[in-house]
């Protein structure tokens, strides 16, 4: 019996972000946003996917059926929903950190924020500030890892 060796546990998702992002999820975090990650464990399941652990989310990363296959056919890469990642191929750093931001959106906002984002939206999707913020968020991300690449280089 393996009595929880890192062997035991769901495979981790390595990324280059180091400490730009963090590491992990506070518990209040996901207490106050559990109904939104149960909604996403719900739709992860339709996937058929199996998760990796990424700093504190459940990645269902590169899937291709159930809401994979339906944000494809949106025209969408990925969706969060609460400490849930659902991605219909393997995501960019920048787009991790999009995802992120949309992670602790739904932390701030708990229950509120499928109500508050479908509100955000009423004047489209690019325009919506949940949207908005966390397109800002993956460009510092970017930007900072294109510095760091170029320091490194120098
Ligand atoms: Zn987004």
């Amino acid at each position: 019996m393996d009595q929880g060796g890192p062997r035991a546990r769901r495979p981790v998702r390595v990324d280059d972000l180091g400490d730009l992002l963090p590491a992990a999820r506070s518990l209040w975090g996901y207490v106050w946003a559990g109904p939104n990650s149960l909604v996403g464990l719900v739709g992860a399941l339709t996937t058929r996917t199996r998760p990796v652990r990424w700093r504190g989310v459940l990645l269902f990363e590169d899937a291709d059926s159930g809401l994979a296959r339906f944000l494809r056919w949106r025209g969408f890469t990925a969706i969060t929903l609460g400490h849930v990642i659902v991605a219909n191929r393997p995501l960019s750093d920048g787009l991790l950190a999009h995802e992120l931001e949309h992670v602790a959106q739904a932390e701030r906002w708990g229950p509120l924020y499928y109500p508050a984002y479908l509100l955000g939206s009423v004047r489209g999707y690019r325009r919506n500030p949940f949207e908005r913020a966390a397109r800002r968020t993956a460009t510092v991300i970017q930007t900072a890892l294109e510095e760091r690449s170029r320091g490194r280089r120098d």
